[in-house]
């Protein structure tokens, strides 16, 4: 699991280093090669608000020029809907995320924020209108208040508390020892897996994004934290764009749209009804996970 989220967590890290100066938490981070990075065109320009419309057009990629990690992807998002992306460990999913996030550029194809090409897009002002929720929340060794106003450093505390509640993440940081002054460890590591990741949800809560882009908890979380987990991030994703990677196929039924990939191709796409009437990859998938009891 620690190698499938590690190129999103890279750039949750790198959102985090402008972030991390102010808190002088930087130590925890590595830096990114910013050489690796895609590079803004001289005409980029900056979008100040974004409806959060996304296509894929034809868009293949490879990281080493030889074999290729995405072939011919394509598919439509109109602003609001959730597309769920699933497919088994090294199908690309992240490596969609990475290209949406323009860590990279595609090598063939176009991808159309809003209808504009991305790379026609500042990279910064494009990653101003995305949030990430991520298994492994990113947190920092200061008090919970700091932490969830990484998502906006110009909110106030009360608008903190707001997004706190908004996010199920209000109750449980009330019955710490210090409430939202409480100091977290390295890390979060006095947090239960669950409350990293409403904390991470308050955050994006706070950010209001356009696009948001979700890696689910592999982790086993209790009941009942999961449940807030869920209600929180239907709450979060109400009205964006929302990209989530799927490992439990039960909580994508109402995708808008299902992209399953494998070795870089979509193999089939459309909602989990149509998937489940097509009898084909996705259709196995959810028969598997019914079996062994996951759904
Ligand atoms: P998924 O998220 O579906 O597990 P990824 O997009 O992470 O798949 O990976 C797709 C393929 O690209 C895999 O074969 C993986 O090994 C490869 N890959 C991922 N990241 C890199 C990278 N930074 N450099 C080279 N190859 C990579």
């Amino acid at each position: 699991a620690r190698q499938f989220t590690r190129p999103l967590n890279d750039l949750a890290n790198q959102f985090n280093m402008i972030l991390s100066a102010v808190a002088g938490a930087e130590r925890v981070f590595q830096i990114m090669d910013e050489e690796m990075e895609a590079k803004d065109e001289s005409e980029a320009r900056e979008i100040a608000t974004l409806k959060g419309e996304i296509a894929f057009e034809h868009v293949s990629f490879s990281y080493d020029q030889e074999l290729a990690t995405l072939r011919d992807v394509s598919f439509h998002a109109s602003p609001g809907e959730m597309v769920a992306l699933v497919g088994p460990t090294g199908a690309g999913k992240t490596t969609i995320i990475s290209l949406l996030s323009r860590f990279y550029d595609a090598d063939d194809g176009v991808i159309l924020v809003d209808g504009l090409d991305i790379k026609k897009i500042k990279r910064e002002s494009l990653r101003q209108q995305m949030a990430f929720v991520l298994q492994d929340s990113v947190l920092f060794r200061t008090t919970v208040r700091e932490n969830i106003r990484y998502g906006n450093l110009k909110a106030t505390d009360d608008e903190v508390v707001e997004a706190s509640k908004r996010a199920n993440a209000h109750d449980f940081i009330m019955k710490l020892p210090k409430g939202y002054d409480t100091v977290l460890s390295t890390e979060g590591s006095d947090l239960s897996h669950g409350q990293r990741q409403l904390l991470s949800i308050a955050r994006a809560m706070l950010a209001d994004p356009a696009l948001l882009i979700l890696d689910e908890a592999t982790s086993s979380i209790d009941t009942i934290t999961e449940l807030k987990i869920s209600e929180a991030l239907k709450t979060l994703m109400a009205g964006r764009t929302s990209f989530v990677i799927a490992h439990r196929l039960n909580t994508i039924q109402n995708a808008d749209l299902i992209i399953v990939l494998k070795d870089g191709e979509v193999i089939e796409k459309g909602t989990d009804q149509e998937l489940i009437e097509r009898k084909g990859f996705y259709a196995d998938l959810v028969h598997a996970q019914r079996q062994k009891g996951a759904v």
